[in-house]
């Protein structure tokens, strides 16, 4: 057996982090997360050390990276219709979560203990052609 890890993903906050673990440990994979608890502490230095790593046996790579890329790809509304960019019409549009400083990354993580929709945050969708950001009804 190999017992080499691999980083697979980094993210900016260790919240997004647990949700793609989360998603890849249902598929029967191993995953980890290290550095969360260093970021969790002090948020400000995630950029400094790389973000919060997510790390797989080397051997799961193949697998893991094809849930990734699964989980990423372009929105689709209710009835899975690709959502299409309202300037450029691109439909290479993702899911994207604008915390965009530091009293909303507190506002995010305290509304996740409590479970309630987090009130600084404000979920819209990107272009990935135009970088238009936008909302649907
Ligand atoms: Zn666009």
């Amino acid at each position: 057996m190999n017992d080499k890890m691999i980083t697979l993903a980094r993210f900016q906050y260790s919240a997004e982090a647990q949700i793609i673990k989360g998603r890849i440990e249902s598929e029967g994979i191993e995953a980890f997360l290290t550095d969360q608890y260093t970021i969790d502490t002090d948020p400000l230095v995630s950029n400094a050390i790389g973000g919060v790593k997510l790390k797989v046996w080397k051997q799961d790579k193949k697998v893991a990276e094809e849930v990734l890329q699964s989980i990423s790809e372009f929105s689709l509304d209710d009835e899975k219709n690709a959502i299409e960019c309202p300037k450029c019409k691109s439909e290479k549009v993702r899911y994207y979560t604008s915390i965009t400083d530091f009293r909303s990354f507190f506002s995010f993580i305290i509304c996740l203990f409590v479970v309630v929709l987090p009130l600084y945050v404000s979920y819209k969708y990107r272009c990935e052609n135009c970088n238009q950001k936008f909302n649907i009804s």
